[in-house]
């Protein structure tokens, strides 16, 4: 856990949140400002700041996370398509530095992102 780190904090349930998936090293909850009618957050539970922090250390942990975004896909009815974004760095427009994926359907999309 990385101290003052607010997706650390939602894993650990000390901030409360709307978990939809969980399992021994990942998270998902529902984005508290959605972009989306559906748009979960998937986290690992261990502080990983970014994808560009991730490491061949990482790659089970990152498949994991793909497919919990798959898993919550499905459970959330998205069969006509949805997206997985994880915004890496400040030009992205990463705002919590705690690697995380978007799951974002419900509405069609556009192409390319904004
Ligand atoms: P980023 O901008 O880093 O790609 O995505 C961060 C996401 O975290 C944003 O979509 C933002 O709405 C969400 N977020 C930030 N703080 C909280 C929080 O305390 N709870 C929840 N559920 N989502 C949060
Ligand atoms: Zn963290």
């Amino acid at each position: 856990m990385s101290p003052g780190c607010i997706f650390c904090r939602i894993a650990a349930k000390e901030i409360p949140s709307t978990i939809v998936y969980e399992d021994g090293e990942v998270v998902a909850f529902r984005d508290a400002s959605p972009q989306a009618p559906t748009h979960v957050l998937v986290i690992p539970k261990r502080h990983v700041a970014s994808l560009d922090d991730a490491g061949d250390a990482e790659a089970t942990l990152l498949a994991a996370m793909m497919l919990v975004a798959k898993k919550v896909a499905a459970g959330a009815g998205l069969a006509r398509g949805y997206r997985v974004v994880t915004n890496c760095g400040p030009e992205a427009g990463q705002s919590v530095a705690h690697l995380h994926l978007h799951v974002l359907g419900g509405r069609p999309m556009t192409w390319p992102p904004g």
